[in-house]
């Protein structure tokens, strides 16, 4: 068994890689319990130091820590820090060519990494399964596990099989972490991931004291926001909901002198990472992005994160605001919401859930659409298009998406995005056409490998593999998409790309409408649980007495005796307070010669009437006001 460690240990792993003194909050409760071959999940905020309490572990551990992590920048920026201070480490996610694939998962097995992350996807794929054997894994960690619950907002179906992997590897244990911690998620987390008997879960505060909570109401956001930019210093994330709205807010703000780059999951992944890094090495200050950007980004002077659109739950506003700050310096997170937020997030309910009865007709359309008799298709695939299938049935592509998840989670159907076998292309140039064209940054040699490799190019269509090309030119698989995209774009190829199609199979035979059922836990209790996600951010937003920080603390479950003191609701309840302290003196003054004073004295410069107002009620509340006809007296406390 394992070498009994100390928390001198620890700490002196912690000074010799990463030079900090101790460690902070719950890092070592987590790492003695992990070490100790436990189960443990961890609840930290943002930017809490959730990464340490696997790397330190894995440091000192025998074999390869596993680590599942749901976003590739995410695994990037970690691997580039780990190799930055020496550390062995390597990632394994979609989009790595097979190559390199195998010869990272060969080093693996050979245990030449301390920390292996791999995306839950690649996990499951049969050559990741297959070496796993192979592998001597310390610990399996789960990063950002909230995505592994059904409660998480954004759970994803693949991170349920995480599970899996404890069956080739039953003694190793599991730490999962996350920063969204309703009950219901963590419990959600502890039995998806077969935590055993001993499993510990460690929780700290998620209180953020250096963070302000500011909720404003405005009719015309993107000036608010301008204003906002300029009256807080330094880097800003801005989200909204739409990709468009993301490089229309960004060319806005640089029209009008911020720098400011758009990020949404309809840009290449190269670009991601180009404008990341600018945003993170400060070249541009503002990232105007949809949720896809910002999940376990550790830049740690963001001062400022304003949401230009209500979020779909507290748990994913808690997180995205709680990026900025986490070098503990002052910060502001601001959201900005008008009627219009309330009333398109109330729709969503509405969109994700459709009537019963409309999903069943659905279903039905579907299997005229694709031809299924009744009774039979048992095992059917075929490829659908939700758009054209909408044209002809006269539906919303939302409505129709939605019924279609929720038929594939009842069990009927099985809908999804699959790769297409493969990418197409045709030279459209002549071979003497080809001599005329230089590019040295690596065109040419991709033009010579498709000429090595393929024949009749000039005449056909013909099947290529982007991942082969970048094999024998050395190249990444990225960089050869996008040289074809250029070729393309410059009319030297056509270039029709892999795309994802979408297909529908069924699962079971084509059942008539009155065999359709839809279980509680496919149906009412999710549509219930989005309801109450949705309407809790509603109140959040509208709520105008409740100290931020408590409201958000208290949906977590935590119990906190204190106000923030720094929130819109604390700043305005301490003006408030102030003002009524003036107000009072200004009425204590009047009334000080105890005689009678009418209302009209009662008036004063810079004091408002309601002030006024409210301090009288308070002085006859505490019996110190008599109140005769002609007007107001003081009256002396009894002796
Ligand atoms: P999380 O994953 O919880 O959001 P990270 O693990 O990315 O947070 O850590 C956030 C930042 O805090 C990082 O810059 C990290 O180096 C720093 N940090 C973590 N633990 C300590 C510590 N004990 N002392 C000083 N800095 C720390
Ligand atoms: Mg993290």
């Amino acid at each position: 068994m394992a070498t009994a460690y100390t928390d001198s240990d620890f700490v002196r792993v912690l000074r010799e890689n990463w030079g900090y003194d101790s460690f902070r909050g719950i890092q070592l409760d987590i790492i003695r319990d992990v070490v100790a071959g436990r189960d443990v999940l961890g609840l930290m905020p943002t930017g809490g130091g959730k990464s340490l309490t696997f790397q330190v572990p894995a440091l000192l551990g025998e074999g390869t820590c596993l680590v599942v992590s749901p976003l590739i920048s995410l695994m990037k920026d970690q691997i580039e820090h780990l190799r930055e201070q020496g550390l062995p480490a390597a990632a394994i996610y979609s989009g790595m060519d097979k190559h390199d694939i195998h010869r990272t998962l060969d080093n693996a097995a050979f245990g030449a990494y301390k920390l292996l992350y791999v995306s839950p996807e690649r996990l499951l794929s049969e050559t990741f399964q297959q070496k796993l054997r192979f592998m001597t894994l310390s610990y399996i960690v789960v990063d950002e596990a909230h995505c592994i619950s059904q409660w998480g907002y954004d759970f994803r179906p693949s991170y349920l099989q995480i599970g899996q992997v404890r069956q080739s590897h039953p003694n190793v244990p599991v730490l999962a972490l996350t920063a969204t911690a309703t009950k219901q998620v963590v419990d959600d987390i502890c039995r998806q991931l077969g935590f055993r008997p001993n499993a510990v879960v460690h929780s700290m505060s998620f209180e953020r004291t250096n963070l302000a909570y500011v909720v404003r109401q405005a009719e015309d956001k993107t000036a608010q926001l301008l204003h906002i930019l300029r009256s807080v210093a330094g880097s800003a994330i801005v989200y909204v909901h739409m990709r468009q709205q993301a490089e229309d807010v960004a060319k806005w703000l640089n029209e009008n002198g911020i720098r400011a780059l758009a990020y949404h999951a309809g840009i290449t992944s190269i670009d991601k990472d180009m404008r990341q890094k600018a945003w993170k090495q400060g070249d541009v200050r503002v990232m105007v992005a949809t949720n896809a950007f910002g999940m376990g980004i550790d830049k740690p002077d963001v001062r400022l994160v304003v949401h230009l659109n209500v979020p779909d739950s507290i748990e994913a506003y808690f997180q995205e605001a709680g990026r900025a700050g986490r070098d503990r310096l002052k910060s502001y997170a601001v959201l900005l919401y008008n009627g219009n937020d309330v009333r398109s997030l109330r729709r969503r309910v509405t969109d994700a859930y459709p009537p019963l009865d409309t999903i069943r007709k659905i279903y039905t359309d579907i299997t005229y659409y694709l031809q299924i008799p009744l009774g039979e298709g048992q095992g059917t695939v075929r490829e659908f298009q939700v758009e054209d299938f909408c044209r002809n049935f006269k539906y919303f592509p939302s409505v129709v998406e939605s019924a279609l998840r929720i038929l594939t989670r009842a069990g009927y159907i099985d809908y999804r995005e699959e790769d297409e076998s493969s990418s197409r292309l045709i030279f459209l140039t002549s071979r003497e056409g080809l001599y005329r064209y230089h590019d040295t940054t690596g065109g040419e040699q991709v033009v010579m490998a498709l000429l090595r490799n393929y024949s009749g190019l000039f005449t056909n269509y013909v099947n290529i593999d982007e991942q082969f090309i970048a094999e024998t030119c050395r190249l990444r698989t990225e960089f050869v998409y996008q040289i074809l995209k250029g070729l393309n774009h410059q009319r030297i190829i056509h270039y029709v790309p892999m795309k994802r199609v979408p297909r529908v199979a069924f699962v079971q035979r084509r059942l008539s409408e009155d065999e359709l059922r839809f279980p509680p836990e496919v149906y009412a209790d999710r549509k219930a649980d989005l309801e109450q996600r949705i309407e809790a951010v509603i109140r959040y937003a509208l709520s105008d007495d409740t100290c931020r920080s408590r409201m958000l603390l208290d949906y977590f479950g935590e119990v906190n005796d204190h106000d923030c003191g720094q929130c819109d609701v604390c700043l305005a309840n301490a003006d408030h307070t102030l003002a009524v302290k003036q107000a009072r003196k200004a009425v204590m003054r009047v009334l000080a010669d105890g005689a009678v004073h009418l209302p009209a004295e009662f008036h004063f410069n810079g004091i408002s009437q309601s002030h006024v107002a409210a301090v009288l009620q308070q002085l006859s509340d505490e019996g110190a006001l008599r109140h005769s006809g002609a007007g107001f007296q003081w009256e002396k406390p009894a002796e």
